[in-house]
């Protein structure tokens, strides 16, 4: 299998929009082709650190920590 024609299942699989017959391919290839397992390594670090990144700038409790610190508009005598 040349190389060309695995990179689409490289990103097929982390996609996890792969099916098996094409995840056996690309698993027998990953094991004789250092070339694509470094390939497919450096896209789960860019994905890992744009999902790390998005993280960061949007936390999913920032709005309430935000909030927590406000005083209450509502208690106003
Ligand atoms: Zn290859």
């Amino acid at each position: 299998m040349d190389c060309k024609q695995i990179r689409p299942l490289i990103h097929g699989y982390l996609d996890e929009d792969i099916d098996s017959e094409k995840n056996q391919i690309l698993q027998a290839h990953l094991q004789t082709c250092a070339e694509c397992r470094e390939i497919m390594h450096e896209i789960q670090k860019a994905i890992a650190f744009v999902q790390s990144a998005s993280h960061i700038h949007a936390p999913s409790d920032f709005t309430a920590k935000v909030m927590a610190k406000l005083p209450a508009p509502t208690k106003a005598n």
